[in-house]
């Protein structure tokens, strides 16, 4: 796994609202999403995701359900390795 995480010192969320890419259950995810198409780290931070199997939240403007999909996606490659 992938241990360097000084990409998030660049992270745009970070200086934005944190707390909008965990939306609670019913909310949009929509400027979560907004902010990481903006973001310079954006394709670190979506690999990160995907590599902890961080299942909650906005990763790399990536929503909760397609990040679980890509993690499994994931593991499974893994396991067939
Ligand atoms: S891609 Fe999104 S969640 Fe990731 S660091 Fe950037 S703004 Fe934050």
């Amino acid at each position: 796994m992938n241990t360097d995480l000084s990409w998030r010192a660049d992270a745009l969320c970070a200086q934005t609202d944190p707390e909008a890419h965990y939306p609670e259950a019913g909310g949009t995810a929509a400027p979560a999403k907004r902010t990481c198409m903006a973001c310079p780290v954006r394709r670190a931070c979506l690999e990160h995701a995907i590599t902890a199997g961080e299942e909650y939240g906005i990763w790399g403007g990536v929503g909760q359900q397609e990040l679980r999909r890509l993690i499994r996606a994931r593991r499974a490659e893994q396991a067939a390795a």
